[in-house]
C-alpha cells in the first residue's frame, strides 16, 4: 500500500489518527486538516467501507473540507472530521460511542465532532457522556441554538438560492421561479418547504420515491424518477442528496441556469467547476451555501465552553451572511474569468494561512 501522504486527498494534515479499541470493536479515523483558526470542528461519519482505503480518502477530503467551510462561514474553528468504520450490518454499539468518545476526548479539545451521515443526535448525548468536545446535542430550551443542523443547512441554502436567483436572474423574488431538487431528506426537504412558502415551483427526487411523493402532496410540487431529475428544465438545480454528481455526463445534462444546494462535494473532480461555468451556469461552492449545519453546531459549542445556552440569533445573524459571501465570490468569478469554486478555495486557502 502506498503511503498514505501520496494520497491524492492528503493536503498537509495537521493529523490523522487511526483509532481501534479492541473491546469494543470500534474502528475510526480521525482526522485534523487545520486548526490555524481554532479547534478542528467537523462531524463523524459511520458508514460501511468495502475498502478501508474509502474511509481514509473521505476523512482527508472531508476534514479539507471542513477546513474551508469554517473559514468562509466566518467561524473561529478549523476543519476536522472523523470516520467510523461500520460492519456490513453497520453495528453501532454503545461500547463504541463510548469509545469514540474517549478518543475524540484524548485530543483535549483540538477536535469538536458532532453528527453526520448515520449518526444521529442521540449518538451525540452517549459521545457527550465521556468528552465536553461535542456538540449538535439537544436545544437548551425557547431560544436556544442545537441540535439536529439539518434545518439550519436547509437555511442557509435557501438564503443562497435567493442570492443566486437575484445575481443571475435578477429576480428579487422566488414567485414562479422553478427548481429542480433532488434528494427530499433532511435538508432537500428543508429547502422545498422554504422555497415553496416563496412561491417557487417545485420538482422533486428521490431514491425513496414515497418520500418525495409525500412531500410533493404536501406542498403541491410535481415528481420525477431520480435518473430525470437532472435534466429537468428549470430555472435552479439544487442537489441535497449525493456528491460528485457533477461530472462530465451530469453536466451535460443539465437544463438550468444555476446549481446551488446542500450536498457534499458536488463536483466530481476539481475540473468539472471550470465545466459549469463554460456551459453558462451559475454555481454556489457547496461548503459555502451548505454551512448553515456547521454555524449551529460551532454557535452551540463555543456557546457551552463560556457556559452560556447559544442564542439562536446569533446562529440567524450567521446564517444571514451566506449570501453576502456567495456575492463576492461570483462577482470575483465573472470578473477574473475563473470558476467560482476555485475562486472560494483560494478565499479559503488565504483565511487558512495557505494561500
Ligand atoms: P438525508 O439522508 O436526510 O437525505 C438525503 C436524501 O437523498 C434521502 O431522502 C435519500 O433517499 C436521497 N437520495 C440519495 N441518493 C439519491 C439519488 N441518487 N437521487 C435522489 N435522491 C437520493 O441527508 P441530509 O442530511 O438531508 O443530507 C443531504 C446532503 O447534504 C448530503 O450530501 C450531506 O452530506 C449534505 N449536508 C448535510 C448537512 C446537514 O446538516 N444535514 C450539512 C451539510 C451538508
Amino acid at each position: 500500500m502506498a503511503a498514505f501522504w501520496a494520497e491524492p486527498d492528503f493536503d498537509a494534515h495537521e493529523c490523522v489518527q487511526l483509532v481501534h479499541d479492541r473491546v469494543s470493536g470500534l474502528t475510526a479515523i480521525i482526522a485534523i486538516h487545520s486548526t490555524h483558526l481554532g479547534p478542528a470542528a467537523g462531524g463523524t461519519r459511520f458508514w460501511h467501507y468495502a475498502d478501508p482505503a474509502g474511509a481514509m480518502r473521505d476523512a482527508l477530503r472531508l476534514s479539507r473540507g471542513m477546513s474551508y467551510k469554517n473559514a468562509m462561514a466566518g467561524l473561529p474553528m478549523g476543519g476536522g472530521k472523523a470516520v467510523i468504520l461500520a460492519d456490513k450490518a453497520h453495528t453501532k454499539t454503545p461500547e463504541m460511542l463510548a469509545a469514540f468518545g474517549d478518543a475524540v476526548d484524548a485530543f483535549g479539545g483540538r477536535y469538536v465532532t458532532a453528527e453526520d451521515v448515520g449518526i444521529t443526535e442521540a449518538d451525540m448525548v452517549a459521545v457527550s457522556q465521556r468528552t465536553a468536545h461535542v456538540s449538535g446535542l439537544p436545544a437548551q430550551g425557547e431560544g436556544s441554538a442545537g441540535g439536529d443542523p439539518g434545518p439550519f443547512t436547509a437555511i442557509g441554502i435557501y438564503h443562497g438560492i435567493k442570492a443566486a436567483v437575484h445575481y443571475k436572474l435578477g429576480k428579487d423574488s422566488l414567485a414562479g421561479v422553478h427548481v429542480a431538487v433532488q434528494g427530499t431528506g433532511s435538508v432537500g426537504g428543508g429547502v422545498a418547504r422554504l422555497l415553496a412558502q416563496d412561491g417557487a415551483k417545485l420538482t422533486f427526487a428521490d431514491i425513496h420515491a414515497e418520500r418525495a411523493a409525500g412531500l410533493a402532496s404536501e406542498l403541491g410540487a410535481n415528481v420525477v424518477a431520480s435518473e430525470a431529475i437532472m435534466s429537468v428544465t428549470c430555472d435552479v438545480f439544487s442537489p441535497n442528496a449525493l456528491g460528485a454528481i457533477l461530472d462530465e455526463e451530469g453536466i451535460a445534462r443539465l437544463d438550468c441556469a444555476i446549481v446551488a444546494g446542500g450536498a457534499n462535494n458536488q463536483l466530481a473532480r476539481p475540473e468539472h467547476g471550470a465545466l459549469l461555468a463554460g456551459r453558462g451556469i451559475l454555481y454556489a461552492p457547496d461548503y459555502v451555501i451548505n454551512a448553515g449545519g456547521i454555524i449551529s453546531v460551532a454557535t452551540e459549542y463555543l456557546a457551552r465552553r463560556q457556559g452560556v445556552a447559544a442564542d439562536i440569533n446569533e446562529v440567524r445573524k450567521r446564517l444571514a451572511q451566506i449570501p453576502g459571501r456567495l456575492e463576492v465570490i461570483w462577482q470575483e468569478s465573472d470578473a477574473t474569468g475563473i470558476s467560482s469554486d476555485v475562486v472560494a478555495d483560494r478565499m479559503a486557502q488565504d483565511l487558512i494561512g495557505r494561500g
